[in-house]
């Protein structure tokens, strides 16, 4: 079994004390990781400080933007390798996880190309002045990243720190840390300087939380849950430094009686078994118009039983969810729907030679769930859909809106007039209409509102998120 380290300063370090990490598809063992702490992390913040102060902070924007550019190119050069081990770490098929890596090289290649194009302005002020605003990074930036979609998630908070000159600590979710050492290692052989990109291991609540606490970090980006998010803005406040919190969702689709049923219910289905359900921007309630809701569910339901449950290998429909715990949390939703009655509705199939201690769950569609109760309302992150009736516009809205989050949101209609009526007044840091997620394009900003978190990533909204702005007035005389 492979052991891996710290990556600090350019170079592999620590191993004193190590982390087992688990394949999700058979349950066993697959790798070792230095478990990190404040140590670690006090090592790391110093080597990006040193990085800022030394060769780091004389790359200029145009070369930082090759070096990303460059990281691109291995990263499609390897791609094979990145999206095997992501697909073994992770649990997800293979096609997935090229996805993944395809993506992940995309923000890089993006963000190349964005790093010497982020300028200030000058101001017109009072006579005898003259006042720009200039662009600056702010310094040490933390990354604190989830297991779902590692490359992805690392290069969408990454790419864009390193394109504005911060010098970067990133703390992969303790399940699938693997990619990000991975990265690591290509972002050496692309040529990013020592102390530029750094790599701390370990658990969440060692590693993380000192990460988040280090009053060397000067902005911290988390990609989590909302209720771990809410101690890393706990942690920055106390360092009075920003944050952007990508967090979790219960992301509504509503479907009309004159939409486009079979592209809708198409896109819905892949929508919640993607990555077996474990996407933050899951559509994974359903509100359907009353007059449809029959019609609708059924066509559904057809499409649940035709999923197939694989290991990653396998490359079916989907994988196994990425923990025991994952599991046992998805499996507790499917019983509570269970124990207070509600209907399910259709579950997909487990495939035929499962490894028995794999992590696998049946995708579920749970029909006729008021929209207070705990499955409309509690972020699930599993494959299990719940289909809530609304009799009009006026209550699909409310319902829309009703729960603590606000990520995305999915309109189903033929009528241009009640989908942008509906798209303003939806409560979401996207709206999708008649599609959904836009293909996960990384030129569009992303983001939440209400306890999906607050901040943009995507896009060239981040490059600003990731820079602070300075003014600089000269008094040069009349
Ligand atoms: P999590 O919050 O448990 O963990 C996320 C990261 O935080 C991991 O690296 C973990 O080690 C670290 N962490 C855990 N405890 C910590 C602490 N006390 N201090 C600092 N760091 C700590 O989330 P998860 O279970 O890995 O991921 C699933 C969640 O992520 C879901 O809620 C999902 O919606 C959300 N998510 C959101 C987005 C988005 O873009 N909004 C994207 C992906 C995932």
């Amino acid at each position: 079994m492979d052991s891996y380290q710290h990556f600090i300063g350019g170079e592999w370090v620590g191993g004193d004390a190590f982390l087992t990490v688990i394949n999700p598809s058979d349950g066993a063992p697959m790798a070792r990781i230095a478990r990190g702490g404040e140590a670690e992390v006090d090592a790391a913040v110093r080597a990006g400080h040193a990085a800022l102060e030394g060769a780091w902070g004389r790359v200029d924007a145009a070369a930082r933007g090759r070096l990303l550019s460059r990281l691109a190119e291995l990263i499609r050069r390897d791609a094979d390798a990145l999206a095997r081990m992501e697909s073994e770490d992770v649990g997800k098929p293979m096609s997935l996880a090229r996805n993944d890596v395809a993506v992940c090289a995309r923000y890089f290649e993006y963000y190349g190309g964005a790093a010497d194009k982020v300028h200030g302005e000058t101001i017109p002020f009072q006579d005898g002045f003259t006042v720009m605003t200039l662009w600056e990074p702010h310094g040490v930036t933390a990354h604190i990243v989830p297991w779902n979609y590692p490359l992805q998630m690392m290069g969408r908070s990454v790419a864009p720190a390193l394109a504005m000159g911060n010098a970067v600590v990133l703390k992969p979710a303790e399940d699938t840390p693997l990619t990000a050492l991975a990265l690591a290692r290509l972002a050496a052989e692309a040529g990013f300087p020592a102390g530029s990109f750094n790599v701390v291991t370990g658990l969440g609540e060692e590693a993380g939380a000192a990460l988040s606490a280090h009053p060397g970090i000067s902005h911290i980006s988390f990609t989590g849950s909302t209720e771990v998010g809410t101690l890393v803005q706990t942690a920055a406040a106390k360092n009075t430094i920003p944050v952007t919190l990508e967090l979790g969702g219960k992301s509504p689709q509503i479907v009309f009686a004159d939409a486009d049923s079979e592209l809708a219910a198409s896109t819905i289905l892949r929508g919640i078994v993607q990555n077996a359900g474990q996407t933050c921007s899951a559509g994974s309630r359903v509100l359907i118009e009353d007059s449809i809701y029959e019609r609708f569910t059924a066509d559904l339901a057809g499409r649940f039983k035709a999923m197939r449950v694989g290991s990653a290998s396998q490359d079916l429909d989907l994988g196994p969810v990425v923990n025991a715990k994952q599991k046992e949390r998805v499996e507790g939703y499917i019983e509570l729907a269970r124990r207070d009655g509600l209907p399910i509705l259709a579950q997909g199939e487990l495939g035929t030679n499962l490894p028995s201690d794999g992590f696998y769950v049946r995708p579920t569609l749970i029909g006729d769930v008021p929209p207070d109760h705990r499955l409309a309302q509690e972020e699930i992150f599993g494959p299990v859909l719940v289909a809530i009736r609304v009799k009009d516009e006026a209550e699909a809205l409310h319902v829309a809106n009703g729960t603590r989050y606000g990520l995305a949101a999915g309109i189903w209609t033929q009528d241009i007039g009640r989908a942008f009526r509906l798209a303003r007044k939806v409560q979401s840091g996207q709206v999708f209409i008649n599609n959904y997620g836009a293909g996960g394009g990384v030129e569009l900003p992303f983001g939440g509102v209400k306890g999906s978190g607050h901040g943009r990533e995507k896009g060239f909204e981040a490059l600003y998120g990731f820079g602070t702005l300075k003014t600089v007035a000269l008094r040069q005389g009349a």
